[in-house]
């Protein structure tokens, strides 16, 4: 049996995995793809402490699991497809197997959302993709179109606008959500043109993504733009479906958590994207995963 099953090894998740591990804690972080998470996927961190000059999320993905590693956490690859924390052993069931633990540490993250208009779906690998940083380069010269305001998205823009022709931004809106920094990178980009006021109606092709029809949403006329590329950044869905109602969610199925990062149920905590905050970033993560790991030890030498 482990001490502790961090499900989940993003920023949030690796930063519990070095607390636990350095006090000592036997604990397994089990990850579905590769750790690092959302993070990982991020182009440039130039907002984490310590990393002024710029860091790539990978990189910086890669310094915490090695960190983690240092401290003797153990790590699988594993989709975790149920939990039964019912009893004061807690049980995690993987695809492969089956594991207990003293404690459970949630840090599913947050997958990019999808809108379902027609030929998202469709599209999907072939034109349409959530993820900038895995997919800009095929995109060499060519022109794209990025689909959202937030922070994700003009900062997907920013980066793509590295290797494509131009980068339109579709927006329903006629102002960004993204942080000022950002707004102000993009807007002096001479490749990156925002369509305002906007939202995506249709994506049309044969084979591949040619064009994006859009519909303004003032006066409802319909246009299409000549792209290769669709990027997907319209906010984040957390991943709690594998739960099966074993925590309590909230509206938008988040995890509420108190500020030591409890859940409703004891000897569960959850931290980073999947639970209800303000701010989803990666120092954000960490801090709420130092937080679990001290709240699990005291959970761990008060109930065993
Ligand atoms: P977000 O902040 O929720 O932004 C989602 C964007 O999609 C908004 O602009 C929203 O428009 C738009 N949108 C939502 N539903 C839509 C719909 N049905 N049709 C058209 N547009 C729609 O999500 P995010 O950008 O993925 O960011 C998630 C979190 O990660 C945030 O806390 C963010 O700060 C953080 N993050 C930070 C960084 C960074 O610091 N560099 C980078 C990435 C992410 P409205 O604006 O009109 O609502």
């Amino acid at each position: 049996m482990y001490d502790i099953i961090i499900i989940g090894g993003g920023p949030a998740g690796l930063t519990a995995g070095i607390y636990t591990g350095r006090a000592k804690l036997k604990t397994l972080i089990i990850e579905q793809l590769a750790a690092g998470g959302q993070a990982a996927t991020t182009d440039l961190i130039d907002n984490y402490p310590g990393v002024a000059e710029g860091c790539t999320g990978p990189a910086l993905s890669d310094r915490m699991e090695e960190q983690a590693k240092t401290f003797g956490c153990e790590f699988k690859l594993a989709e975790v497809t149920g939990v039964d924390f019912s009893g004061k052993e807690k049980i995690v069931r993987t695809d492969r197997e089956e594991f207990k633990s003293k404690v459970v540490i949630i840090a599913s993250g947050a997958t990019y959302r999808k809108l379902g208009f027609p030929g998202e779906e469709e599209f999907t690998g072939r034109g349409v993709s959530y993820c900038a940083t895995c997919d800009a380069a095929f995109f060499e010269e060519l022109p794209v179109a990025v689909v959202g305001g937030g922070d994700s998205a003009i900062s997907a823009a920013i980066f793509l606008a590295k290797f494509a022709s131009r980068v339109f931004v579709i927006h329903r809106r006629d102002e960004l959500r993204a942080t000022k920094i950002l707004q102000d990178r993009a807007f002096a980009n001479p490749k990156i043109e925002i369509v305002w006021d906007s939202v995506v109606d249709e994506i049309r092709g044969t084979d591949t993504v040619e064009t994006v029809r859009v519909k303004n949403v003032k006066d409802g006329k319909l246009s299409d733009l000549a792209v290769d590329g669709v990027f997907m950044y319209v906010g984040l869905t957390p991943n709690t479906e594998f739960l099966g109602g074993a925590v309590k969610l909230d509206s938008q199925n988040y995890i509420p958590v108190t500020p030591n990062m409890e859940t409703n149920v004891p000897g569960v905590f959850a931290i980073g994207d999947v639970t209800a905050k303000l701010l989803r970033q990666v120092v954000t993560a960490a801090g709420d995963g130092a937080t679990a790991a001290f709240a699990a030890e005291h959970y761990i030498n008060d109930n065993f």
